[in-house]
């Protein structure tokens, strides 16, 4: 599903010339798996998604998505970020199909299919809310619908819990494992934090710091059902 060959990514630093924030980094995501990428905080994990993403420029190595390079981003891989980013100025209903606008569908069948994305992820009560008025889980909810509804090959979810509150996090793990179990989408999970990384994924890849590179990588033996 992608395949990460040899890629390396390096920065300006203000004072010491050039680091390399990734280095030399390979692996590959079957289709319908959930993968984290563990590691501390400044040790590439938002470099190595925004790569996966199209939002950065690779230097060396190459990404493919099903077989092709990517080129920038595109509606075949989608980032949901740590701090939602929806339209403050549009309903979540709005929100959600906003994408679907963009690809020219009818009014009628985007909002059909962003109702049942909506229902999906538990906010149908509030499908006529703006953002401002709803919690940061729901927001987060309403991220992950909206960047579900364009069906991506794959889901990049870039720390999306990781400023909730424990008991709202807890929920949303719940919530995202029936998501991952109804949709059975191809996930990209970065994460600090071991509990979470080890409890959602399928496998996960740690990544040490400076440069940045993946140590080591664990299979999860989950106890549910998976395939
Ligand atoms: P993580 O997501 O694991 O916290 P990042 O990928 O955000 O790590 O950052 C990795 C390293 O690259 C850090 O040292 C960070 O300061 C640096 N970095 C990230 N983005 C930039 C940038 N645009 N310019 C320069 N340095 C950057
Ligand atoms: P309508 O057809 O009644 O305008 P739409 O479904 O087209 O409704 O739009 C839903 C909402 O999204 C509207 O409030 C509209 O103003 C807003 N909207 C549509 N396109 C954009 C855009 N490109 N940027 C910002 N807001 C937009």
């Amino acid at each position: 599903m992608i395949d990460i060959q040899g890629v390396s990514k390096t920065y300006m630093e203000r004072d010491s010339g050039t680091f390399m924030a990734i280095d030399n980094v390979s692996f590959s995501i079957w289709k319908g798996e959930f993968v984290s990428i563990l590691g501390p905080s400044g040790c590439g994990k938002s470099t190595l998604l925004k790569l996966i993403a199209g939002l950065e420029q690779t230097e060396t190595g190459k990404i493919e998505v099903l077989g092709k390079p990517i080129h920038g981003p595109g509606t075949d891989r989608i980032v949901v970020f740590q701090e939602h980013t929806l339209f403050p100025w549009l309903t979540v209903l709005e929100n959600v199909s906003f994408g679907l606008k963009q690809r020219g569908m009818k009014k009628k069948e985007r909002y059909e299919r962003a109702m049942e994305q909506i229902k999906l992820v538990h906010l149908s009560k509030f499908a006529d809310r703006y953002p401002h008025e709803l919690s940061g889980g729901m927001k987060q909810r309403a991220a992950i619908a909206r960047a579900l509804v364009m069906d991506p090959d794959i889901l990049l979810m870039d720390e999306p819990f990781a400023a909730l509150d424990e008991q709202t996090r807890l929920l949303l793990h719940k919530e995202l494992e029936e998501i991952w179990m109804k949709t059975r989408k191809t996930i990209l999970f970065i994460t600090h934090n071991i509990r979470e990384a080890v409890l959602l994924s399928d496998r996960v890849l740690v990544m040490s710091t400076r440069p940045g590179r993946i140590k080591k990588e664990y299979e999860i033996q989950a106890a549910r059902p998976r395939n």
